[in-house]
């Protein structure tokens, strides 16, 4: 189980250290659970140092595919491992919508993550009116594609991180049901069996992300195809970011 928190354009230097101690205290007996906060760019380097010798890892919002150059107000793979991220969230729908991101730039970026040794945690997910038309596994289909597209020579399901977050559930308050997320959690990972073999499908860490918050977290948890959350909202204080780490760690221990 892995518990992921995305602070979106949120925080400063000094509250985004604050909330890594705190996060760090919360998830501390919840040794179950793997738990990684995603801070702005800025203060991964404050957030790394305060997160030294924890258990909960490091990760970034966004990077660049390229290994440097001139890329103004771009951050590549390497400039983020050597600040200690482990992981990397790409394709999140805010990227996809306000930043023109692309199929093929996540496939770009997925990529360069996996060849460098970075996680990337793929965002994927329909919006309300693909839902609405029954289009959601069409679209999840082509965005789960091409983000896996040429990644043949992965070995291990634990080089990548996919996250099913249903666009019409980031921000809004509204979550797909249990059953939503279960059905669509499957499918990902049908898709990826396709492609990889049974064994990788297995091993690999589906996330649902979208209004999980404390309240809804335990059911949506205990899917059988739901091995986490991607938290944005919910993971800005810690003590409610932790009620979703011991959800979770419920959840694991059965
Ligand atoms: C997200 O941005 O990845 C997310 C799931 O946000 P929220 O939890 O606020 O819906």
């Amino acid at each position: 189980m892995l518990i992921a928190g995305n602070w979106k354009m949120n925080t400063n230097a000094a509250s985004a250290v604050e909330l890594a101690q705190g996060i760090i205290q919360e998830s501390a007996d919840a040794a179950a659970v793997r738990v990684a906060v995603c801070p702005p760019a800025p203060f991964l380097s404050g957030v790394r140092a305060a997160l030294k010798g924890s258990r909960v890892r490091l990760g970034a919002q966004n990077m660049y595919w390229a290994d440097h150059g001139a890329f103004t107000g771009e951050v590549s793979a390497q400039m983020l491992l050597s600040v200690g991220c482990h992981y990397v969230i790409l394709g999140h729908s805010e990227r996809r919508q306000h930043f023109g991101e692309t199929d093929g730039g996540v496939s770009s970026k997925v990529k360069q993550a996996v060849r460098t040794g970075l996680i990337p945690i793929i965002c994927v997910g329909e919006r309300l009116n693909h839902r609405k038309t029954g289009k959601e596994q069409q679209v999840v289909a082509t965005q789960v594609k091409h983000a896996l597209e040429d990644l043949k020579k992965i070995q291990s399901p634990s080089s990548l991180v996919i996250a099913y977050e249903p666009v019409w559930a980031i921000g809004t308050g509204e979550t797909a049901t249990p059953e939503q997320a279960q059905t669509m959690h499957r499918f990902i990972r049908s898709l990826v069996s396709r492609q990889f073999g049974k064994n990788f499908a297995s091993g690999l860490h589906i996330l649902y992300g979208g209004s999980m918050k404390p309240s809804n977290a335990k059911d949506l948890l205990r899917q059988k195809d739901v091995d986490g959350g991607l938290i944005g909202g919910a993971s800005l204080k810690s003590e409610v970011f932790g009620q979703i780490i011991h959800a979770a760690q419920e959840v694991q221990q059965g």
